[in-house]
């Protein structure tokens, strides 16, 4: 399928085709290639393609047809024009930081994001004199009131993890646009069969996409999604010389993962929904978090601007630690783990686990209790992970 057609088609069908350039073996499914290096016809080919006079592969450090396939379909998912895969999503985050940043610039970013890239941003990137200022994702006026003069990046996730509220991205975007700012959003969540961010004016998106791209818990990568002048330039540089590059057989694995996404995250987002609903019923549950119930309270910005509300919920259990524990300990069926975004549904404290690196005062902040309770959601019969569920709420 040749790239300069792709937009005529609809987003189905660039799942399953976009970015494949048959080669001459006429293969049917994309060829991983496992290749380090290429070859070159002559000394004056080897130096024009270093030069980059000539299109072409050099090195799979940064250019591998496989690689090439998968950043390429993604990107026309999304509707950006470049993409850049990493070798992980927090390679992806730290990959965009090293792009954009330098030594003096400031991030503002939600205070619920996922844990990890709250550690990179406090531990690692204020090493190298990059601040990071935490607000309420969906309190405009204190984003606003964060920006500074040095702000170059606003940072989010919507749906955030683990208590999935919703950030108006649109607004956001025109927010960080008025102070030159540029809207990162870690998609992570929706992927974009649900959302997708750079329409809604966001600049840059990264995934996971060990998560739902992926959908079957297998391998580990990220990639980041953007304009061409945005991403191709010292963001995929960072990856081409820093070396955070994702391996072929991975991108194979999430091309693969692809063609599936949207009824995937379809049939994730049916199954948290029921799930949701009979939580709200329990007596043993204070609280259940979910933007697919009409009780969340972003639920109509989330009905506007998703396609669906995603396979990931929380709930917080009477009696906290010790009573959300319990309805951990009692599951036989869902996997206690802290990954998301499989077929098989995972279960997790994200207090103890995912959070809890974070210090105790901004993780009661981002709504996080000792009784809180993460699924995401997977493909089994629900009524099997209801069942589950409900041994350990009794
Ligand atoms: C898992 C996750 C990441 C990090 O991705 P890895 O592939 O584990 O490095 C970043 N953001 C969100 C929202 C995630 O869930």
């Amino acid at each position: 399928m040749s790239h300069d057609n792709e937009e005529q088609y609809g987003f189905d069908t660039l799942a399953v085709r976009a970015g494949h350039e048959r080669t001459n073996e006429g293969e049917q499914g994309e060829a991983i290639f496992t290749t380090s290096s290429y070859v070159y016809n002559s000394a004056a080919q080897a130096a024009a393609r270093f030069s980059g006079d000539e299109p072409g592969n050099i090195y799979s450090r940064f250019t591998n047809p496989t690689v090439r396939t998968f950043e390429k379909r993604l990107a026309a998912l999304e509707g950006g024009e470049r993409c850049v895969a990493t070798a992980s999503g927090m390679g992806a985050i730290l990959t965009t930081c090293l792009g954009l940043l330098k030594a003096g610039d400031h991030i503002v970013s939600s205070r619920a994001i996922f844990g990890s890239t709250v550690v990179l941003f406090n531990n690692i990137l204020t090493r190298f004199g990059v601040e990071t200022t935490y607000v309420p994702l969906t309190d405009l006026s204190a984003w606003e009131a964060a920006i500074r003069p040095e702000t170059k990046i606003l940072f989010l996730e919507t749906p955030s993890n683990p208590v999935t509220e919703i950030a108006d991205v649109q607004a956001l975007a025109d927010l960080a646009h008025a102070h030159g700012c540029q809207l990162v959003v870690d998609n992570c969540f929706c992927t974009p069969a649900l959302q997708k961010p750079l329409m809604l004016g966001a600049d840059i998106v990264i995934h996971s996409a060990t998560k739902y791209l992926d959908g079957q818990g297998r391998c580990i990568g990220g990639a980041i999604v953007g304009t061409e002048e945005c991403v191709g330039g010292d963001i995929a540089g960072v990856v081409r010389t820093g070396g955070i590059c994702m391996s072929p057989f991975n991108a194979w694995v999430f091309l693969k993962g692809l063609e599936t996404l949207r009824i995937r995250m379809e049939a994730h987002s049916c199954n948290a929904q029921i799930l949701a609903e009979w939580l709200a019923q329990q007596p043993a549950v204070a609280q259940v978090n979910y933007p697919g119930l009409t009780s969340h309270p972003q639920h109509a910005l989330a009905a506007r601007q998703q396609n669906g509300f995603g396979g990931v919920l929380s709930f917080e259990v009477k009696g906290g630690q010790k009573a959300a524990w319990r309805v951990i300990d009692n599951t036989r069926l869902i996997s206690i783990t802290a990954n998301l975004g499989d077929t098989k549904s995972t279960i997790t404290h994200p207090a103890t686990t995912t959070h809890g690196r974070v210090d105790p005062e901004r993780r009661a902040e981002a709504g996080i209790s000792d009784g809180l309770v993460r699924v995401a959601v997977g493909l089994e019969e629900i009524m099997d992970i209801q069942a589950d569920l409900e041994r350990g709420l009794k």
